[in-house]
């Protein structure tokens, strides 16, 4: 072995099994168990290791591999043509570098570069039999990846049938699927709420829902798909005589394939580096994630003559953006108890500014990673901004054995109401299972009152705890006799007679809220407004779902197995019968309402920009079960616009044309006044 890198034969060994160990959990278990930062720098510590020492190179070695083996869970795809990963480029000299090899090979200056935006997702390959979509298969180890044909049906930006009059016999597309930024946060706080751990990344989250073994569990997930090449194509299609990558993207468009607008084609390198600090400056615009530029060589044939090396094709490089990391010191590991007894260890930083963003608290995700990563109160640590989202703490830094710090010992007992901890084979999660556990029924109250459940505007975390740690709300029940305590409720801190008017209020509005969102209300483990909508479909009150089979809950499409074990469960507790009872009793609406009526009398609604709290099946379902009419776009006709997020130039039409605009929870009221 050379003497450059002097290196055991036992420690590459150990290298190679910690980065095979890191793609299978990331890859295949869709749980990173390290930061993408961490994973780079091990990847390229492994690369020179075996640059600097060929002979050493084994054939295991994750650096002529790409992703891991295939989950068995899914049947396997054989790809036509190898998908590959990209070699990575982390400065302007590795890209000037890439480049000036790429000419020496062409033996040519001039050679044409096409600059994309680097889609933070998970790789797919659709295959199109004469135009209909018949396979779609993720990347797998490259060779062979996991058929997932019917969960990508579920994405609706994927065309299930080419836009050609006379398509080539088979032709593959491949691009990339992703989880919208703002549908990430919003299913991480679904997740949370449900007691379930939140996703870490985009990525991790849009890995997450396609490779569901139920499809309709990818259905509720609002995935999206951008386009990036063509794989496979009949020798015969007129698609062969495209000549470069900038026309393959416009073709794909043309073919009904979502590409992405943001394309540059280039003659000079130093250009490349303009388009990046472009696209580092409209990344946190973007609804997508991404984590750098591909940079491609745009002419298909000088593609085809430079070919692949292992892993990689040799015409092109990712430019990964760096990773957005600092040193700060752990002041302390806070546990988190939420609503379904789920503890979460969480850290307390020395604040520090990332990217403009003032970070204070990092997750730690669970006790099996603390443990992992030996963190302790008082280290100085590095903390990574994991895209836009959640900040994560990399690694420790410096600890030295003059700091005396104290190992961190995950708690045996609740934080809160000292019931023993347990954790269950196979669960990262540890639980408090003590269902009396105040801060778990803190959690419960505020969620209860919260927006999509039964919105009980003035009860917000902090009311939610001083009622309960009052004594005055001990089951959720409570509220509805409060009433009757208002000097109880006089005595609390910063409750004035015209909010403990308010509160009373809405207390008693919450009465008539629908029962789908009563049942979400009582925090049911894994049930979100979805589910809890789905359940109320089926079974149209408590007593219907309290004498339901577990077959029933399964059956219900969109519930899997998991869940409707614990639906099934959770009506099975008495303490839970008798909450449903009380309510019953105090006159909280218990059951769905037939919602078959003509009372919107054939108007026409027109939606414009994203909703938030229903998709827009359901409101149109919902328009149409009122007797009403939903459009795409306005007209003389419309009788209503309703606008959610972004509106688009349907809303300048609609207030030319003097239509009504309805915010969406308007269009929402309108339905629960009329139900
Ligand atoms: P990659 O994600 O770095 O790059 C290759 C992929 O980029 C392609 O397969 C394609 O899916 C995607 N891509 C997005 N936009 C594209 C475009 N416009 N044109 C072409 N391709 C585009 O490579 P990889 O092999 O999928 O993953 C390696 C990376 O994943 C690592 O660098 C690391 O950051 C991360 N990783 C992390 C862990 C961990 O434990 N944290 C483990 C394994 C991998």
């Amino acid at each position: 072995m050379s003497n450059k890198n002097p290196i055991t034969e036992y420690e590459y060994i150990n290298l190679i099994k910690e980065i095979n160990h890191a793609n299978y959990m990331y890859y295949v278990k869709n749980n990173p168990i390290m930061a993408d930062y961490e994973y780079d720098s091990k990847f390229r510590k492994l690369q020179e290791i075996e640059n600097n020492n060929p002979a050493i190179k084994v054939q295991q070695s994750p650096t002529s591999r790409v992703g891991s083996t295939p989950s068995k869970d899914f049947p396997p795809v054989q790809h036509m043509i190898q998908m590959t990963s990209l070699a990575n480029a982390f400065n302007k000299k590795e890209i000037i570098s890439w480049y000036k090899k790429i000419q020496a090979s062409l033996e040519t200056e001039n050679i044409e570069i096409v600059c994309e935006l680097k889609i933070d997702g998970l790789a797919i390959s659709l295959l199109y039999l004469d135009g209909i979509l018949a396979r779609a298969g993720t990347r797998g180890n490259g060779i062979t990846g996991e058929d997932i044909t019917p969960n990508i049906k579920t994405i609706k930006t994927i065309p299930l049938t080419l836009m050609i009059d006379n398509p080539p016999s088979e032709i593959e597309l491949r691009g990339e699927v992703f989880f919208p930024k703002k549908e990430f946060m919003k299913l991480n706080n679904e997740r949370i709420k449900t007691g379930l751990e939140p996703y870490a990344s985009t990525r991790n989250s849009a890995s997450g829902s396609l490779r569901q073994l139920d499809s309709s569990e990818t259905a509720k997930r609002p995935l999206d798909a951008f386009f990036y090449s063509f794989g496979y194509i009949t020798d015969s299609s007129s698609i062969n005589s495209i000549n470069t990558q900038h026309e393959s993207l416009i073709c794909i468009g043309k073919l009904g394939g979502k590409i992405n607008p943001w394309t540059k084609k280039f003659t000079d390198i130093y250009q490349v580096f303009e388009a990046i600090d472009d696209a580092n400056r409209i990344r946190s615009k973007l609804n997508y994630e991404i984590d750098g530029v591909v940079i491609k060589v745009n002419d298909l044939n000088y593609q085809k003559i430079l070919g692949i090396t292992g892993r990689n094709p040799r015409w092109a490089i990712a430019y990964k953006f760096p990773a957005e990391t600092t040193i700060t010191t752990l002041k302390k590991i806070h546990i988190n108890v939420g609503r379904t007894g789920a503890l979460t260890p969480w850290a307390e930083l020395e604040p520090v500014i990332i990217n403009g963003v003032t970070i204070k608290k990092a997750t730690l995700h669970n006790s099996d990673e603390i443990k992992r990563k030996d963190f302790r109160e008082g280290d100085n640590v590095i903390v990574q901004r994991a895209g836009d989202v959640i900040p994560q703490i990399v690694s420790v830094v410096n600890r030295n054995k003059n700091m005396n710090l104290k190992k961190f010992t995950f708690p045996k007992f609740c934080p809160d109401c000292k019931s023993e901890i347990v954790k269950l084979k196979n669960d990262a999660t540890s639980r408090c299972l003590n269902t009396k556990c105040p801060t778990q029924f803190e959690r419960l109250l505020h969620h209860y009152a919260s927006k999509p459940a039964m919105n009980i505007e003035t009860l917000g975390e902090r009311l939610a705890k001083s009622l309960s740690r009052s004594g005055l709300i001990q089951n959720l029940s409570d509220l509805y006799v409060l009433e009757k305590k208002i000097t109880e409720l006089e005595k609390l801190e910063n409750m004035g007679t015209k909010k403990i008017k308010n509160l009373i209020h809405s207390i008693n509005e919450s009465k008539n809220r629908p029962f789908y969102r009563l049942l979400f209300a009582l925090g049911i483990p894994n049930v979100g407004i979805e589910t809890s909508r789905w359940i109320s479909k089926e079974l149209k009150n408590f007593d219907e779902i309290i004498s339901a089979s577990l077959n029933k809950f399964t059956n219900i499409d969109g519930i899997g197995n998991v869940t409707a074990n614990i639906i099934f469960e959770w009506f099975k507790v008495e303490e839970n019968i008798n909450l449903i009872n009380k309510l019953k009793i105090l006159g909280v609406k218990s059951e769905s309402e037939n919602l078959t009526s003509t009372i919107l009398n054939n108007l026409v609604f027109v939606f414009s920009g994203r909703l938030e709290n229903i998709t827009r099946g359901e409101a149109h379902n919902l328009i149409e079960k009122f007797g009403g009419k939903s459009s795409n776009s306005v007209t003389q006709n419309t009788n209503y616009l309703v606008i959610g997020d972004n509106p688009g130039s349907k809303l300048n039409n609609a207030r030319n044309l003097n239509i009504p605009i309805l915010e969406e929870q308007d269009f929402l009221k309108l339905f629960e006044i009329n139900k």
